[in-house]
């Protein structure tokens, strides 16, 4: 559905997203370089809600989700391939995992939910310092195609400003050369009040010229953001980032938090514990068994726990 992204198209996006989130994938009309944006502020918010996050700890979860959902570019639209993307540094945020599948369903959790508030300044406005909250360690991403084994790769933590990190696994991993830009803005009433990114690629073809032309604009671009604050919407930031090229639209993309746990699964991990322990569980009136995702919370009382030791014991598992 190549599109010409005009006046028309812009207001039909509006009326139809509203305040929903979604990407835009646009090409230049040269069909050489692919940018993919997205505006990602109400699942980052109901991530914040589900799980109770300080601000920090949003910033740093909410950039991973919507870097997660940049790389979806790898598997294809609308199917339930996944791709999780695993960051594990040694500051304080510990842990943090987001998940996504090709129809734009993210999911995702930071293993320090409380991260102490820090601040660094740059250009004189004091920005969430999460470089440090993030550290030195490794970024992976498991790509799940469907097939017998996931595919997995790991790369060092570059930068621990996340954006810098997913570009240079692209780059390392995928021999994909992009630039990545990644942002979240917390309110003063602790909510948050933007998040998204971009992602830009050259496709084989692509002109040197033309690639140099959209590093030097991508380079004096506000702060997503700020664009996102300033009423940009995803096909605007697309604009901007291909100014003084014709731009095609390749694909919407619908983006939404949503978890795959149910109380099936976590029955699994009941399964997966040994008897002694489950009776134990009988004992204390009960098991409480809460998905790290969605921070969901399944009850199970002792009747549904002696069932599980059932099932155990017959095998049928
Ligand atoms: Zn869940």
């Amino acid at each position: 559905m190549l599109k010409r992204l005009d006046e028309q198209v812009k207001k039909d996006f509006k009326e139809y997203f509203k305040d929903r989130d979604y990407g835009v994938i646009a090409v230049t009309e040269e069909d050489a370089i692919r940018v993919f944006a997205i505006r990602t502020t109400n699942l980052t918010e109901i991530a914040r809600l589900k799980h109770g996050l300080f601000p920090l700890s949003a910033v740093v979860l909410g950039r991973t989700m919507a870097g997660v959902i940049l790389l979806t570019t790898l598997i294809k639209h609308g199917t339930d391939q996944r791709i999780l993307l695993r960051i594990e540094g040694d500051g304080p945020a510990g842990l943090v995992v987001a998940e996504v599948n090709g129809k734009g369903e993210v999911r995702g959790f930071i293993q320090n939910k409380h991260i102490e508030t820090a601040t660094k300044d740059v250009n004189g406005k004091k920005k969430f310092d999460v470089r440090s909250a993030v550290g030195k360690g490794t970024l992976t991403v498991i790509k799940d195609l469907g097939l017998k084994t996931p595919y997995e790769s790991s790369v060092p933590l570059i930068s621990g400003e996340i954006a810098e990190d997913i570009a240079y696994y692209l780059l390392k991993s995928e021999q994909i050369p992009s630039a990545v830009s990644l942002g979240v803005l917390i309110g003063e009433d602790g909510k948050v009040k933007a998040a998204g990114g971009f992602i830009v690629q050259p496709l084989p073809g692509a002109k040197e010229e033309s690639i140099a032309k959209i590093e030097k604009t991508v380079k004096n671009l506000p702060p997503v953001t700020e664009m996102l604050t300033s009423d940009k919407r995803p096909e605007d930031i697309v604009e901007e980032v291909l100014k003084g090229f014709g731009v095609n639209v390749l694909a919407l993309k619908e983006l939404s938090f949503r978890c795959r746990c149910s109380k099936e699964t976590a029955m699994q991990s009941l399964l997966m514990l040994p008897v002694e322990e489950l009776e134990k569980l009988i004992e204390e009136g009960g098991a409480e068994i809460t998905c790290n995702f969605c921070s969901t919370v399944y009850y199970f009382t002792p009747e549904e726990i002696k069932n599980v030791i059932k099932l155990k014991e017959t095998g049928d598992n």
